[in-house]
């Protein structure tokens, strides 16, 4: 499988405008600006960065897994993938890949499947699903973006996670194909609302079991 595109970035980390680490397991929520460009680098390796953006101006308009596929004519994304609204329109364009490939199928853990996939038991345990929640409820209501609830956490995007498609469609969750310091960045076209959860899954061997902390960084728009 050759379809990796491994593009590096330009910008350094000295100058970026926002520059923070997600601990292992954490939820993060942050209004990106149209022309800003949005870095998430891992920084242990394998661990994955379920991702969700939404239209800050309008949430109603948010990240459409099915619509980027559609567009792009391909599963994965990688450097080149413009990621696409609910109304058919480029939120941000991934310029900068070194890990290669990302996942838009696989969606996000939540107490539901880690019940299905591992066992009984595992339903109190942290999941994705809960950390989007959590950082919701916890955002200002009276900014945009403000005042989303479970009905708007949708489709979502694993960043770093290796989600391969066998050749009779298939979905298998196989070991990651990232490792420490790969990272991957994007452009916004237009304002966005990004909420990610750190993925705290603790029974995937995808992250080997084990969430780490990844790097967020913000530059703003290059000047022209
Ligand atoms: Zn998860």
């Amino acid at each position: 499988m050759t379809s990796f595109n491994l593009v590096e970035s330009p910008f350094d980390p000295k100058t970026a405008v926002v520059d923070t680490v997600v601990d292992a397991g954490d939820p993060w929520i942050h209004e990106i600006k149209k022309g800003q460009v949005f870095r998430i680098l891992d920084l242990e390796g394998n661990q994955a960065v379920d991702t969700l953006f939404y239209n800050a101006r309008d949430p109603e308009e948010r990240y459409s897994a099915a619509d980027t596929v559609r567009a792009q004519g391909a599963l994965y994304l990688t450097a080149g993938t413009q990621l696409m609204s609910t109304e058919g329109r480029v939120m941000l364009t991934i310029t900068a890949d070194t890990c290669g490939r990302h996942d838009t199928l696989g969606g996000a853990c939540s107490c539901e499947s880690n019940t299905v996939r591992y066992a009984l038991d595992k339903r109190p345990m942290h999941s994705c699903r809960d950390s989007f929640l959590h950082a919701l409820a916890h955002y200002d209501s009276n900014k945009s973006g403000g005042g989303l609830t479970k009905r708007d956490i949708t489709s979502n995007i694993n960043f770093f996670m290796n989600v391969p498609v066998t050749p009779e469609g298939g979905l298998t969750f196989a070991d990651g194909v990232s490792a420490p310091g790969k990272y991957v960045e994007m452009r916004a076209e237009m304002d966005v609302l990004c909420l990610i959860s750190n993925c705290p899954q603790l029974n995937n061997p995808c992250n080997a079991y084990n969430p780490t902390p990844v790097r967020v960084l913000i530059w703003d728009a290059p000047e022209q």
